[in-house]
């Protein structure tokens, strides 16, 4: 099947934003077996998008468009698709009761601007957005497949995923089987390397890799005419996988090292408490994000200054002046003012270089310890990250909530 991407947005013509829908379609369709061939970009236009879409119409069979489904009077996405088409507008009324009870909710009034998103062209299949408005719509006509998605990627991402991939599937004789693995502690090029001979021989299963700050999303993705062939196919590569990774691989589904961590953290029954210096609140805050860990989180404090390790913490002068702020010595420290204080299971302390300036030849900017203390014991980690600032910061945050997993599971 030959497909192409049209996004629409003047936003993106003239970079105010990153145009991620097509990079996030295109990988998906890419796996899902669909040849693209084309990504356009065009502007909140009418007549600039009917002359993109006649092209698109003669030479692909799958147009996915993102973009100008919303409210407003630039919104012509879904009116352009119907004129090409030949296809009238109509109420549809299920979206419109949909859209009232959304806006009933948030005791706002809809306006006669948002009716618009009610009107579908006739005979489309409504795809159901709940995390917005403007539900999305799929077109089958003449041998095409034409499909409208809302342009917030919030939006469109589950959409895509919970409805666009299965209906591909459907039209489809192969099948499309996915594993997912969440990889925490090891770089995207580490891991690259670590499974370098399966990923340059890759025909079926496809592998691919998508990262963060230490954090990488492994996918594996089998085609076969049966799930059992497919699993089977899925199998073999999971034994390599499981093999070469071992405990970073956290888990076998899509999944954030947050989450994960925190739930972890939910589930045990243990306290924590956290002082960090380089993260400026970053652990706390990423682990405050998941509800229900006021069970097990207790504090945090962000102790930047050496006056603030001193008085809320009890590091010592002494131990400021001969090692730094950014040292083992003042790590374990922290960890020992913080179990005194606070008298949790758990305690983590971050201290580090996030730059751009700060650093010198013994003391490089990216050097970073993250401390743990459990159960009577105290691990440090020192790491030399690369970087600017944010991503140092993110990827302390993330080397300490991988420390709190391991420490966890090790228990
Ligand atoms: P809305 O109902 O929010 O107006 P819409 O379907 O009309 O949705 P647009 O108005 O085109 O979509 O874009 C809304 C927002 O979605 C943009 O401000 C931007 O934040 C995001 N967005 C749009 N297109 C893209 C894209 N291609 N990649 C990433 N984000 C996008
Ligand atoms: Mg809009």
């Amino acid at each position: 099947m030959k497909g192409e991407i049209i996004n629409v947005g003047t936003e993106i013509l003239i970079g105010d934003i990153l145009n991620t829908n097509a990079q996030y379609i295109s990988k998906e369709l890419s796996m899902a077996g669909v040849s693209i061939y084309f990504q356009t970009t065009v502007g909140d236009n009418p007549d600039r998008l009917m002359e993109i879409l006649k092209n698109s119409v003669e030479r692909s069979d799958l147009i996915v468009l993102t973009g100008g489904l919303g409210p407003t009077q630039d919104d012509l996405t879904k009116e352009t698709v119907a004129k090409l088409m030949g296809l009238d507008m109509e109420m549809h009324s299920e979206s419109y009761e949909k859209m009232a009870a959304f806006f009933n909710k948030l005791s706002a009034k809809m306006t006669s601007n948002n009716l618009k998103q009610a009107y579908m062209p006739v005979g489309s299949h409504i795809i159901p957005n709940e995390n917005g408005t403007a539900p999305g719509v799929l077109i089958e006509k003449d041998n095409k497949i034409i499909i409208l998605l809302p342009g917030p990627p919030r939006e469109l991402i589950p959409m895509f995923r919970d409805f666009v991939m299965p209906y591909l599937q459907g039209k489809s004789l192969d099948k499309f089987y996915s594993q997912y693995y969440k990889v925490s502690g090891i770089g995207e090029s580490a891991l690259e390397d670590m499974l370098l001979d399966i990923i340059d021989n890759q025909t079926n299963p496809t592998i691919a890799t998508y990262a963060k700050p230490d954090e990488v999303m492994l996918r594996v993705t089998a085609n076969a005419k049966t799930e059992d062939e497919a699993r089977e196919l899925l199998r073999k590569t999971d034994e390599i996988i499981v093999k070469r990774l071992g405990d970073n691989i956290y888990a076998k589904e899509d999944i954030s090292l947050n989450e994960y961590t925190a739930r972890l953290l939910i589930e045990s029954g243990k306290t924590i408490s956290l002082a960090e210096s380089c993260t400026g609140g970053l652990i706390s805050s990423k682990l405050t994000e998941i509800p229900g860990i006021s069970k097990s989180l207790h504090s945090s404090i962000v102790c930047y200054s050496n006056e603030s390790k001193i008085n809320y913490l009890g590091v010592s002068k002494n131990t400021l002046e001969s090692f730094g702020a950014v040292s083992r010595e003042c790590a374990a420290e922290m960890l020992e003012g913080l179990l005194k204080n606070n008298n949790t299971d758990i305690a983590v302390a971050t201290t580090g270089i996030a730059g751009p300036d700060g650093g010198t030849d013994d003391k490089p900017v990216g050097l970073v310890y993250v401390g743990i203390a459990f159960n009577g014991k105290i691990e440090i980690v020192e790491r030399l990250l690369s970087g600017d600032r944010q991503r140092i910061q993110l990827k302390t945050a993330n080397i300490a909530l991988n420390l709190i997993r391991k420490t966890l599971l090790k228990d």
